[in-house]
């Protein structure tokens, strides 16, 4: 099949749609998709019946509703095609019910308190706005996951509300601003995604790797990725032929993505898609990591999609390209070329400045997790102290305009809004800054936090209902204006001044970012367990209620959810730790320490004045290292057994946090030390260097 054949082939996307549904129905089915319009039942037989007929055709054999529960990987139960019939026969069967429906047993999905006992089935609604799709010989329906009590219990629903949200409020403003010809406005998604790609049977020695998806232990290598950069003159071929799986697997499905050889860490690439609506883009990254995790497989890889596999080596990010754009093809964040676009792009860029100035916390925690937390701050991924970049020329602009003074760069401008047309921002700002949080590259923002294993859902969730609340305020505003260039520029000038405090594009690392930070008082929340309380603040909940993308019943849950996923995750590492060090690594010194010992004894019988004064100091620091290591992992221990009676979701977090988290580090310093004194060959596991180097 040639690649434009392959694109898409196993996707019922509009094409499709246009040349299989009879003409009335596939008009009905495109104005539910495109203006949100309910479906008719008529509608949705006809759909269903033809979406079969299609599937069996691509050798489908099963349909599944596709959902995406808050565990943060996707969900599916089978159903066949097959009906029996009477007589021991059977027939083809899916329904305009089946379609639009299902009742997937969801009790054993997080709830955080949500679903009751009496509801607990939860069901899932057909989301018409993203294709369905075959993968496995099975018709994968998306929906939406939902309680009886009309409750989301997972990612996609309040996503698709924000959009709802974020539609609503620009569309109120671009007709204030004289469009009136637009009916939909989406945003626009299109996500980078990092991870490492390490040899299977180096990976199926290691329990840390195989439970956690990181390396709980690991000594630094002589060689990490400052030396590292002859290896990635060219692809490995194993590398490469995976890369090709993986692109033309996602084509299939409709993905345009492009893996690439990164040039980072060792090990680690980056596979980029061409940006979609929101909405899609959230699918396709859940497809993409499936994809990912699977093909590597089949070529003796396993592909990690942890954000920190490996300390003190890049983590894995997800950078999240974010804009808006209209179904009259205009993109809201480009600068425009005459003053009235320009005064429309300023109204857009300001919204989102000060979105991110007023939600810092949404936007923390939108991305906190406990893998995450190890990630930022360092090795080339933005701080925990979000901030934007917007580079030097739109930084002058904004302040010539804020100063009502000239903008000097090549020719002189008087910097009015909606009178002189601005000076080009240029599209490639080469002094770009790859640790800011949130930084504007051009004609969209580039959200750097996310981690690379986390749903890119709840950051656009944020993103869009930030924004979409800041626009209420404006079309509010303009509403009320006799002038509407004045408006404009007042609220432009307005915004800057207040917001500007997030503003940054020195080095986010540095000591005095940090200080200078805290005298603008920008919000510093290290980790998980210190961002979450913000989520159920009082003005965030008023938030989310008033754009109508959470109820409060459901941000408290949520909240439940991440604190007790946080709880489970640092759980889940402290046994795997306390099991590697007592099965594996315990045993490993202490059979090296017998070893020299004998071997010095053997050697003393042959010469008796030999002085042996090194393998004693060596013996005498092994002994101390088992010492301490035998005390670590007791007190880890002692600290694990301590959770349950560490109080509510939110002391236990902390707990995690503040006590077992810090003895996990306590033992595995103590570990990676014994492990460069330790013979190799009697090391239990493969350490950084096997695991980052050969391939
Ligand atoms: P960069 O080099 O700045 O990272 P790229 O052109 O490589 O820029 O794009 C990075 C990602 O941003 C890609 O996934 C791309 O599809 C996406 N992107 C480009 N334009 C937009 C947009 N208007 N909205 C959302 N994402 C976009
Ligand atoms: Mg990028």
């Amino acid at each position: 099949m040639s690649l434009l054949e392959t694109f898409g082939s196993l996707v019922f996307n509009d094409a499709v749609m246009r040349q299989r549904l009879p003409k009335e129905t596939y008009r009905a089915l495109h104005r539910t998709i495109a203006e949100g319009k309910s479906l008719d039942p008529q509608v949705a037989s006809v759909v269903a019946n033809t979406m079969k007929d299609w599937a069996i055709e691509k050798g489908a054999t099963h349909y599944t509703h596709w959902f995406q529960p808050m565990t943060g990987i996707t969900a599916e139960k089978h159903d066949s095609f097959l009906s029996p019939i009477d007589g021991g026969g059977a027939i083809m069967e899916f329904s305009g019910k089946e379609l639009v429906r299902g009742e997937p047993d969801a009790s054993s999905f997080p709830s955080g308190g949500l679903r009751a006992t009496f509801e607990a089935r939860g069901y899932t609604a057909w989301d018409p706005t993203s294709y369905a799709f075959i993968k496995d010989d099975t018709l994968c329906i998306p929906t939406a996951f939902c309680s009886y009590g009309g409750h989301a219990l997972d990612k996609k629903t309040p996503l698709l509300r924000s959009n709802e949200a974020l539609n609503h409020q620009v569309r109120r403003v671009l007709r204030l601003l004289g469009h009136l010809d637009v009916k939909k406005v989406t945003a626009t998604v299109g996500p980078e995604q990092e991870y490492f790609l390490i040899d299977r049977d180096l990976y199926a020695r290691r329990k840390d790797l195989i439970y956690t998806g990181r390396t709980l232990f690991g000594a630094r290598p002589p060689k990490g990725q400052e030396l590292d950069d002859h290896y990635f003159g060219n692809l490995k071929p194993r590398v490469a032929a995976y890369m090709r799986e993986v692109d033309e697997e996602l084509w299939k499905l409709g993905v345009s993505a492009k893996t690439e050889h990164n040039e980072v860490a060792p090990c680690q690439h980056e596979l980029a898609p061409i940006f979609t609506t929101a909405n899609l883009a959230t699918d396709h990254n859940q497809l993409t990591m499936e994809i990912m995790k699977r093909v590597a497989a089949k070529h003796g890889f396993v592909c990690l999609l942890h954000e920190k596999p490996f300390a003190g080596v890049n983590g894995s990010g997800k950078h999240n390209n974010w804009s808006m754009s209209t179904d009259t093809g205009l993109n809201l964040l480009e600068p425009g070329e005459t003053p009235a676009d320009n005064a429309q792009f300023l109204l857009f860029l300001v919204a989102v400045i000060k979105a991110v100035d007023l939600h810092q916390d949404l936007l923390r925690i939108s991305i906190a997790s406990a893998g995450n937390d190890h990630r930022l701050g360092g090795n080339e991924a933005p701080p925990y102290i979000v901030s934007m970049f917007l580079g030097k020329e739109l930084e002058e602009i904004l302040d010539a305009i804020e100063h009502h003074s000239a903008y000097v760069a090549g020719e002189r401008t008087e910097m009015n809004i909606g009178v002189k047309t601005l000076p080009r921002i240029p599209k490639d700002t080469t002094d770009r800054n790859r640790t800011s949080p949130f930084a504007f590259t051009g004609n969209k923002f580039e959200f750097r936090m996310p981690g690379s294993s986390q749903s890119i859902a709840e950051v656009n969730v944020v993103i869009n209902t930030a924004v979409a609340d800041v626009l209420m305020e404006f079309a509010d505003r303009l509403e009320q204006a006799v002038d509407i260039r004045a408006a404009v520029e007042q609220i432009v000038v307005e915004t800057i001044a207040r917001h500007k405090r997030i503003i940054f594009s020195g080095n986010n690392y540095a000591e005095a970012w940090r200080e200078e930070a805290h005298r603008r008082g920008l919000l510093d929340l290290p980790s998980t367990p210190d961002a979450l309380p913000y989520l159920i603040r009082e003005e965030n909940i008023a938030l989310f209620e008033r754009q109508k993308v959470y109820s409060r019943e459901e941000i408290l849950s949520r909240y439940e959810i991440l604190l007790e996923n946080y709880c489970k995750v640092i759980s889940i590492e402290a046994h795997t730790m306390l099991d590697m060090a007592n099965q594996e690594i315990l045993p490993a010194v202490m059979r090296y320490a017998g070893q020299v010992a004998r071997d010095g004894a053997d050697a003393w019988r042959l010469v008796e004045d030999l002085d042996l004064e090194y393998e004693k100091k060596l013996l005498r620091r092994l002994a101390g290292l088992i010492n301490g290591l035998g005390e670590k992992t007791q007190e880890l221990d002692q600290a694990s057994r301590g959770l349950d009676a560490a109080g509510d979701s939110l002391g236990k977090a902390r707990y995690c946090r503040e006590v077992i988290f810090r003895r996990m580090q306590a033992l595995r310093a103590l570990a990676d030390e014994a492990e460069t004194l330790v013979d190799k060959r009697m090391w239990p596991f493969p350490g950084y260097g096997e695991l980052l180097i050969t391939k």
